[in-house]
């Protein structure tokens, strides 16, 4: 991917720990390399299809000098925010604050905090058997769509299923989405227990009836194993509740471990339950 680069960009801020610091005031230098296709811009000379690195600068100054933060960690978690979610062609960025005169009793150049974020795809899996499920399942959405950094981006249509594991229950209505944001999987994970918590769910019985039942089936092509989170989501070439709407949106992802795309998955399932 292609790069614009803002190297030793030197901004006079009040941060620190340090009540001096905050008082003071001291030099910061800030690089940022920001991934977008330059192509389009370069052929053309169309500065719409880019990135303008005089705005860029001049709203990391701005964000910088209105606010005065603890950490260096903050100040490029802020600026790294501020660009993904105000200049829609970067994808990524990477943030170095280096801090010159940092108040310690040491000789050091520089100290300073690099971090890279982006912007992740993610597909959720939602089902509900209990209540109004239709609307169980828009409003989950809704709530999703409204989570900081985070856009709904495709929806598939909802699907009526039956029960799967414990089957002395209603019928379910499945959908899935794809999502943009800017969570860490952990952070997803927790924003998507909270909104199942907000809306009622009770875990009583394993597979059992529910409001609402968030899954993060795909993170990027990342694969998790954490103790509370598995992605790839474990099931999902067994479940046609979740291949299906799935495939509607996403028919040629490729599953990071079976290393084939939903379609194919789909149909492999289909043919498993045929026989
Ligand atoms: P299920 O979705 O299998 O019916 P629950 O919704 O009750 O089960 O989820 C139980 C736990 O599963 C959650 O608290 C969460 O920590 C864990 N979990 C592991 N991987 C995932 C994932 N990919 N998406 C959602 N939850 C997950
Ligand atoms: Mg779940």
């Amino acid at each position: 991917m292609d790069k614009i680069i803002i190297e030793n960009l030197e901004i006079i801020a009040e941060h620190g720990v340090f009540k001096e610091e905050k008082f003071l005031g001291q030099k910061f230098i800030i690089s940022i390399e920001m991934l977008t296709d330059t192509r389009e811009a370069g052929k053309t000379e169309n500065l719409e299809a880019s990135t303008h690195y005089g705005f860029v600068a001049d709203d990391i100054e701005k964000l910088f000098t209105s606010k005065s933060f603890d950490l260096i960690e903050t100040c490029a978690e802020k600026i790294a925010e501020m660009i993904l979610t105000k200049y829609h062609l970067i994808s990524e960025v990477k943030i170095t604050v280096k801090k010159p005169w940092a108040p310690i009793r040491k000789h050091f150049d520089f100290v300073a905090v690099e971090i890279t974020r982006k912007w992740h795809t993610a597909y959720l899996s939602l089902g509900s058997n209990m209540g109004d499920k239709k609307k169980n399942l828009l409003d989950a959405i809704e709530k999703i769509n409204n989570l900081e950094n985070t856009k709904v981006t495709s929806k598939s249509t909802i699907l009526e299923t039956e029960p799967f594991g414990y089957t002395e229950q209603d019928w379910f209505l499945n959908a899935c989405i794809e999502i943009k944001t800017l969570f860490t999987p952990q952070e997803l994970l927790e924003k998507l227990l909270s909104i199942e918590l907000y809306m009622g769910r009770e875990r009583i019985i394993k597979w059992g009836p529910r409001i609402i039942d968030l899954d993060i089936l795909f993170f990027d092509d990342e694969i998790i194993q954490d103790k509370n989170l598995c992605v790839p989501h474990p099931w999902i070439c067994e479940r046609m509740f979740v291949l299906e709407p799935l495939c509607e949106i996403a028919p040629n992802l490729v599953h990071p471990l079976e290393r084939k795309p939903i379609s194919t998955l789909k149909r492999m399932l289909e043919r498993e339950l045929e026989k």
